[in-house]
């Protein structure tokens, strides 16, 4: 019983949010999907841990539902994917199910997440609810999303010679991070989301499906692990090597208060960034803003050769520094 009465909330909830692509959403043993003519359907699957990937006193439930939806997102913005809806599955420990107090959390958890929801045009189509073994919130998102058929953008498609391009800016998510975890506790009120890239990140929907409409990007992925992790996929699926620049690299404002090499400490590999890198030939023009975000050139990639490093840092004093790639798995530090 408490289990559909929550499964209802969450139906009326999601009651009025459509997508185009959702012929039937909850409420039947199965959703109905209908992919655009000439496209096919991408799917992304990502777990969100209580303890793991957020902390109950620490992320506000908002930025749980958010963060949760928007990795998802992450991965189909990466591809160049369109979303179409999302997938669910809930374990939740037994206070908040029977407790109608504590169903606050929940409550706000799925208000965070709709609102994301809102702004990408997607709904929820359906899920599973149980009852948590422990007393952790474990959530797992299922994102499905179309594109048009053998367009998807790919990790390998760099060449030699192409340039390398970040979305946005770097570092802040982490340094966001570290500065909760200074206060303890999230501060106050949550403000315009741009001061939150840990807690409330917005992913690169918009500039995805650019890349893949305009042909701009050879290939792509998105920087959830850290750049020098997620730039070592990305050479690594390509079979090349890369040089970054260091005074290229686009430094979110919040690592500003750090010392210089703490921030570009954070910007390499601190993670969670939900940035977009990309390939592209140096024939193509890549605008300096796509859908209003700035657009920067950080490197190039390179023939890959045995003996030689995959991934190069190119040091403000014309230095060449082996980067290894480090991006690291935040809660392990708490
Ligand atoms: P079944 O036992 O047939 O799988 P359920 O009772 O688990 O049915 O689910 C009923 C409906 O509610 C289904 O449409 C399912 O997708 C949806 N649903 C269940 N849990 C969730 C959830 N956490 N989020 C979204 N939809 C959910
Ligand atoms: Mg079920």
């Amino acid at each position: 019983m408490k289990e559909l009465a929550l499964i209802e909330q969450i139906r009326r909830s999601f009651a009025a949010s459509r997508s185009k692509a959702v012929a039937l959403g909850i409420g039947d043993d199965c959703a109905i999907l209908r992919p655009p003519a000439g496209s096919e359907v991408l799917v992304t699957t990502d777990f969100t841990l209580e303890g793991k990937h957020f902390r109950r006193d620490l992320h506000p439930p908002e930025s749980v539902g958010h963060r949760c939806l928007a990795r998802g997102l992450s991965d189909l913005a990466a591809m160049g994917a369109t979303p179409m809806a999302a997938f669910l599955s809930l374990a939740l420990p037994a206070s908040p199910l029977a407790d109608p107090k504590s169903r606050t959390w929940i409550t706000r958890f799925f208000k965070g997440l709709r609102a994301l929801a809102d702004q990408h045009h997607i709904t929820l189509a359906g899920g599973d609810t149980a009852e948590s073994p422990s007393d952790a919130i474990l959530a797992d998102i299922v994102l499905l999303g179309a594109a048009p058929i053998g367009r998807s953008l790919r990790r390998s498609g760099a060449k030699p010679g192409d340039a390398l391009y970040v979305t946005g800016s770097l570092g802040g998510a982490a340094a966001e991070l570290s500065s909760l975890f200074t206060l303890n506790t999230f501060p106050a009120k949550i403000s315009k989301t741009v001061n939150h890239p840990q807690t409330f990140p917005q992913p690169r929907i918009a500039i995805g499906q650019a890349l893949l409409r305009r042909k701009l990007a050879t290939a792509c992925i998105d920087i959830s692990d850290g750049l020098s992790t997620d730039l070592a996929h990305l050479c690594r699926a390509s079979n090349v090597a890369a040089e970054l620049e260091q005074s290229a690299i686009p430094l979110h404002p919040l690592t500003r208060k750090l010392a210089p090499d703490a921030a570009l400490n954070l910007a390499l590999h601190g993670g969670e960034d939900y940035e977009l890198l990309f390939s592209a030939p140096t024939s193509t023009r890549i605008p300096h803003q796509l859908a209003g975000i700035p657009i920067t050139r950080i490197g190039q990639f390179t023939r890959k050769q045995a003996k030689r490093p995959l991934m190069t840092l190119l040091g403000l004093e014309g230095t060449r520094a082996t980067l290894e790639p480090h991006g690291w798995e935040h809660f392990s530090l708490s």
